[in-house]
C-alpha cells in the first residue's frame, strides 16, 4: 500500500495561480476525497498527481518515491473519470483485460486476475457484452474493474458518478466504498457533492481556489469546520452576529443583536470581538416557553415537509430569519405564523472572527 505526500504544490495555468501553495498526506488504503465547488482545482491536482499536468512546484511523492519527473505511465496509476472511458468496440472481459495485456502478461494470469475483477464488481455474468448493452453504472463498474486489475499502487477517481442518475449513483457510491475497503487500495477521489463526499470518505480535503481549507474526517468536518466557508459547503448552517464577551474564567457569552445572550463553555483562542457564529439547523432546540439564557421567540415564517424532518423558516424577534430542522411528527406539525421558543444546542455552535 502506498502513502501519497505533496508538499508546497504549485500550478500555474497562462499566469493565473490556479494552486498556489498545497500540502497533504494521503495515508496508506485511505479514501481521500478533493472536495469544492467547480473550479477550485480539484481536477487540476488530480491530474498533477496522474502526470498529465505538468507541476511548477512542490514535491509528489509515493512513499519514498519522488514521482514529479516520472513519466505518467510509470507512476503505477489507475484512473476513473465522469464520461465511462471504456472502450465501446470491446467487450467486458476485453476491456478489463487491455491493461494487463498490455504488460505482456501470461494468459492465464490475464485471464484469472480478470475474471477476479469481474467477480469484484459482480459483472461475471455480462462479460461477453459490449459496453453499449450496459447501463451507466455498469459501466462505471467496469472502469473500476479496469482501473483496478493492473494492480496499481494508487487509484484516481475525477466524479466517477456524475453522469449517473440520482438512485443510482447513492447504489455506486457503496459499491465503490466496498471494493475500495476489499482491494485495500489508497484511492483519490475527486467530487464537488458534499453529501457524496461525506458518504464515502476516510478523510476529505475541502477546497476553495486552489487552497485546502480543511482536512479532516466527515463527522470532524460537519461538527468542527475550521471556518465559515467549511461550514456552509459541509451541509447548511445558520450565520448569526454576536459580540464575544468572555466573563468568568472558562466561560464565554455570546450577546446576540436581539439582546439574548448565550452562554458557550469554551472560547479561550479567541479574544473579546465581534464574531460570526454558525448554528445547525438542527442545533435549535424548540422548548416550551421562553426561559432565561439561550432561549429565542420567533415566529414561522416557512415550512417544508420532508418526510423524517420540517424544516422551518423562522423569524426571531429582531426580524432575523434562521433555518430550524425538526423531527416531523404525524400528530402536531408547527405552522406558519406561530409562535415558538428556541434555545440553541450550544455544544454543537462553532465560531468565527468576524474579520
Ligand atoms: P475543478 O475540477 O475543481 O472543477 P479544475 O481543476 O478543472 O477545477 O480547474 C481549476 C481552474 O483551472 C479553473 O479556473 C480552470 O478554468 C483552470 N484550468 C483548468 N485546466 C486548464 C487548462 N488546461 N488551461 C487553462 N486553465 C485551466
Ligand atoms: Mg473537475
Amino acid at each position: 500500500m502506498t502513502q501519497i505526500n505533496i508538499s508546497h504544490a504549485k500550478k500555474v495555468f497562462d499566469d493565473v495561480t490556479v494552486i498556489p501553495d498545497l500540502n497533504i498526506t494521503i495515508n496508506e488504503g485511505e479514501l481521500f476525497t478533493l472536495l469544492g465547488p467547480s473550479g477550485c482545482g480539484k481536477t487540476t491536482l488530480l491530474r498533477m498527481i496522474a502526470g498529465f499536468n505538468s507541476i511548477e512546484g512542490g514535491d509528489f511523492y509515493f512513499d519514498a518515491d519522488r514521482i514529479n519527473d516520472k513519466d505518467p505511465s510509470k507512476r503505477n496509476i489507475g484512473m476513473v473519470f465522469q464520461n465511462y472511458a471504456i472502450f465501446p468496440h470491446l467487450t467486458v472481459r476485453e476491456n478489463v483485460e487491455f491493461g494487463l495485456k498490455q504488460r505482456k502478461l501470461d494468459k492465464k494470469v490475464v485471464r484469472e486476475t480478470a475474471e477476479k475483477y469481474l467477480k469484484l464488481i459482480q459483472m461475471e455474468k455480462y462479460m461477453d457484452r459490449k459496453p453499449e448493452r450496459l447501463s451507466g453504472g455498469q459501466q462505471q463498474r467496469v472502469a473500476l474493474a479496469r482501473a483496478l486489475a493492473i494492480n496499481p499502487a494508487v487509484l484516481l477517481m475525477d466524479e466517477p458518478l456524475s453522469n449517473l442518475d440520482a438512485k443510482l449513483r447513492v447504489d455506486m457510491r457503496k459499491a465503490i466504498r466496498e471494493i475500495q475497503r476489499e482491494v485495500g487500495i489508497t484511492t483519490v477521489y475527486v467530487t464537488h457533492d458534499q453529501e457524496e463526499a461525506m458518504a464515502i470518505s476516510d478523510q476529505i480535503a475541502v477546497m476553495k481556489d486552489g487552497i485546502v481549507q480543511q482536512v479532516g474526517s466527515p463527522k470532524a468536518l460537519y461538527h468542527r469546520p475550521a471556518n465559515e466557508f467549511v461550514a456552509s459547503f459541509i451541509g447548511r448552517t445558520n450565520i448569526v452576529m454576536a459580540e464575544l464577551k468572555h466573563s468568568n474564567e472558562g466561560v464565554a457569552e455570546l450577546h446576540l443583536q436581539n439582546g439574548h445572550v448565550v452562554v458557550y463553555p469554551k472560547l479561550n483562542h479567541l479574544s473579546d470581538q465581534t464574531v460570526r457564529v454558525s448554528i445547525r439547523p438542527e442545533d435549535f432546540i424548540r422548548v416550551e416557553q421562553e426561559a432565561s439564557l439561550n432561549t429565542f421567540v420567533g415566529k414561522i415564517e416557512d415550512s417544508v415537509y420532508l418526510g423524517l424532518n420540517t424544516e422551518y423558516v423562522v423569524a426571531l424577534s429582531d426580524g432575523h430569519l434562521v433555518q430550524v430542522t425538526e423531527e416531523s411528527s404525524f400528530e402536531e406539525d408547527l405552522t406558519v405564523g406561530e409562535q415558538i421558543a428556541l434555545t440553541i444546542n450550544t455544544d454543537k455552535i462553532n465560531v468565527y472572527c468576524a474579520e
